[in-house]
This record gives structure tokens, sequence and C-alpha cells, in this order.
């Protein structure tokens, strides 16, 4: 590995109080970055090589200072890198499919690796003692579940302490006593940044230490780290970042480990539909959680204004779909006079929290002008028709309805068939099956123009797809 930092040592060697410029991490992060393209591969294997290959790379940079055991047996690391008397409690994965942060923490550690000589680098780590956990719960991330394998939600198990993972993060907390938490973690990617806002990339918790959520020298510690985190990140995901919206959980380890002493940012993996989504989201985490890092090792935090934290938006549930279809004219089964709904579905992305694996379905219908889509397809002048038949792709689809007289068909034909499969051929939340997409013609045909199948708009209407 051939060193870098000739832009990181000139922007800072200008201010050498300042943390590392966030330009300068996002443009380095190709060159760190060791972690697998898709992270929801790093399994408890890949990332012992991941570990080895580091330690081999960059000998003496970190220690595994601790190893605990999962339920089933799985070394559990804890690592420690820095010398420094402002202790930081990192943790990653303690769902075990949530590892964003994990890969991002492999590409952290390479990146004070390749830089260690730097004086900034130097200073930084004689400043902070940085204790990693990467991987909390190996055994979810086996089965790549939320859980882990005596299926107890470790986020939940702060006070019993009934699962060894939990038991080796308050463990550890309790030896360390570090002044600061990162709990990082993985969201529903489907959640806007306010009611007007974009898809939520990152989203940030200063987590409470109590049921009145009191300010405390913890809490403002937390807080201005999240208002740094956002600063950091907004050129690269402008309106982008969220604030976590979640009461005082006594029995979650952020709240615990904030009512122990160590404050606590909890920070949540979102989405960033596109291509690329899950390296996009791990090199965002990455700027994050160094740059808030290195504000936190030089004291400059201090001059963050506290009442910007109020100012980040809330996250907003329930206003995002994988897909909403807008103002298509319905015709169903149970044979009502046809009417003007939007549609909105949802396919399931690889992070489930504790729902059930879901085929993708209708997530709502009607007015749906407070949602958003990561992909829209306007309907008007279109018909929709629920079609519980659908089997296959859509050439199957097609030659199907085709041979059934219904690639082409009038209206009234049409309702006819719809009509007759009843109940069965209603877009009601939960819906699963196609919904068909017709285009009136000359002579009250109406021509098959596409469908949506599995959550997505197939055939020649797909052009019309943003
Ligand atoms: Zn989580």
């Amino acid at each position: 590995m051939r060193p870098l930092l000739v832009p990181l040592t000139l922007a800072c060697s200008l201010a050498a109080a300042a943390p590392w410029p966030a330009q300068a991490l996002w443009d380095q992060w190709p060159t760190a970055h060791v972690s697998p393209a898709d992270p929801w591969v790093i399994r408890h294997a890949g990332l012992q090589a991941a570990l080895a290959a580091l330690q081999s790379r960059h000998p003496g940079l970190f220690t595994v200072v601790e190893e605990g055991l999962s339920s089933e047996g799985r070394r559990i690391q804890v690592l420690r890198a820095g010398t420094g008397p402002r202790g930081v409690l990192l943790w990653s994965q303690m769902h075990g499919d949530e590892p964003t942060a994990t890969a991002a923490l492999l590409d952290l550690m390479n990146w004070l690796g390749l830089n260690r000589d730097d004086p900034e680098v130097k200073q930084f780590l004689s400043r902070v003692s940085l204790w990693i956990i990467p991987m909390l719960n190996p055994d979810g991330a086996e089965r790549g579940q939320r859980r882990n394998a005596q299926e107890i939600d470790i986020n939940r198990d702060a006070l019993r302490l009934s699962s060894p993972e939990g038991r080796l993060l308050k463990a550890v907390r309790d030896r360390v006593r570090p002044m600061l938490g990162y709990n990082l973690h993985n969201q529903n990617p489907l959640v806007k940044a306010g009611p007007g806002g974009r898809q939520v990339a990152l989203s940030l918790l200063s987590v409470p230490g109590d049921e009145a959520c009191s300010e405390t020298p913890g809490t403002r510690l937390t807080r201005r780290l999240a208002v740094k985190v956002q600063q950091l990140v907004a050129p690269f995901a402008p309106n982008r970042v969220g604030r976590y919206d979640m009461d005082y959980t006594p029995r979650a380890f952020g709240d615990s480990m904030t009512r122990w002493g160590t404050a606590t940012l909890l920070v949540e993996a979102g989405g960033w539909s596109g291509p690329n989504e899950a390296e996009r989201l791990v090199r965002l985490n990455f700027v994050a959680l160094l740059g808030s890092l290195s504000a936190f090792a030089d004291g400059s935090l201090d001059d963050i204004d506290l009442a910007d934290y109020a100012k980040i938006p809330l996250n907003t549930r329930d206003a995002m779909a994988t897909l909403v279809v807008r103002n298509a004219r319905v015709l169903e089964g149970r044979g009502l006079a046809p009417f003007t709904a939007d549609f909105s579905f949802v396919v399931q992305g690889p992070f489930r929290g504790d729902a059930p694996r879901r085929e993708p379905l209708v997530q709502d219908l009607g007015d749906l002008s407070y949602a958003t889509g990561l992909t829209e397809l306007d309907a008007s002048g279109l018909v929709a028709v629920p079609w519980p038949l659908a089997h296959g792709d859509w050439a199957s689809l097609h030659s199907d309805l085709h041979a059934r007289g219904l690639a082409d068909a009038t209206e009234a034909h049409l309702a006819a068939a719809v009509h007759a499969l009843g109940d069965a051929a209603v877009a009601r939340p939960g819906f699963r099956g196609a919904v068909l997409l017709y285009r009136p013609g000359p002579a009250g045909i109406l021509s098959l123009a596409g469908a949506v199948l599995h959550g997505k708009v197939e055939g020649p209407v797909a052009a019309q797809v943003n």
C-alpha cells in the first residue's frame, strides 16, 4: 500500500487544531476501502480474515484486548487503537443484519494504518483510545437476522443481560468507562428527513439517559457530535441526514450506556437509492466516524452551537415507498364504479428488522400526495387492474393475458373479467399480486401497456418511470 495523505497533510498544516477535512476523507475512502463491496456478505469468518489482514498490514496499530464468545461460541473481538485519555467505545452489528458500520470500521482502521506516520494521525492516536467491537452479534450475522441465536434482541437486553453478547458489551463498558459511545446500526431505508425531505442516508440520535431527556454534559457532547456529523456529510449527502425518532428506552443499550456515564451517539445507516447504494452508505459512515472522532479528539466540538441539534429534521416514517404509481383509474374485483387512486409499493431490501421476510406488496392506495417513491410513475390516463393471477415474468404474464383475450379488450370485457375474480382482485394494503396497466386506444379498446410486477414496473410503460 502506498502512503497517501498529501492532501490531508497540506490541509491540516494550515490549521493544526482543525479536524480532518471531510472532503479529504471522502476522497481517500476508495484507497482506504478494504471492506467487501456489499457489506451484507460479511460473516464472522470474513470479519476474522479482514481483521487478520489489517493486523499483518499494520502491525501494532490495534490490539485485540479482549475476546468474548457468542451464544454459539463465535469469537467476538474487542479491539483497541490509540493510547490517549479520551476513551471511545464503538460497537457495530449488535443487530446481525446491520453491517454498514462494520464495513466502515474496517476501512477506518485501514485508513489509520495507512496514515499512522502522519503527524495529525499520530496526535489523534495519542489523544484517544478507541475500543472497537466490529461485530457484536456474529450469530445473527451468520443468519442475516437482527436477533442473536437465543432470538433475543441484544439492544433490549441492557438490564437483564441474558445474552452473552450483552454481558460482554456491559463488561467492556464497565472496565473501560469510556466518555463516549457510538452505537452503530442500519435502519429501515424508507425514511425521509422531515416530511418534505429526501431519503435518509444517515440518522442520528443523542441518546438520552433518562425519561426526561435531561441535558447533561454527556448529552451536550453527543448533540454537538450529531451536528458535527451532519456538517461533515452535508456536502456529499445534502438533506439526507435525519434525527432518529425514539423515546427513552431503559432496557436499550444506547440509553443505558448514557445512563451509566458513557454518552452515546446512535448512528443509523439508512438508504441512498441509486447505483452502488451499499458502498455509498459505507463511505458516508466512514467520513462521519473519522471526522467526528477527530473533532472529539481535538476539542473543536465545543465550537458547535447546541441549538443546531434540534434543527436536524426528524425522521419521517410511512411516507416513502419503493414505487409510487399516481393517478390511475382503477377497475377492481368488487365491481365498484372506476375511481382514481395512487398506489404505493414496498420491496424489501436486505434490511428487515423484526419484520418477516416478505414479497413485494401494495403498501397503500388513495391520495398519496404525502408519499415519495424512490421511483414513480405518473399513470394519468391509464387504467389499473389488480391481478392476483400473475406468475412468472412480464413475458409470461403478457402471453397469459393474450390467451385470455385480455391483452386488448373493451373496458366492459375487462371489468367483467376482473369482477369474476371478486375479492382476490382488490388492491388493498398487503396485496401481493400484479397491477396491470392499460392504455385506452381507438374504438374503446384498452391495450395492455405494462404492469407492476414484483414491485417493479414492467412492459412498455416502464419507459415512463422516473
Ligand atoms: Zn439496529
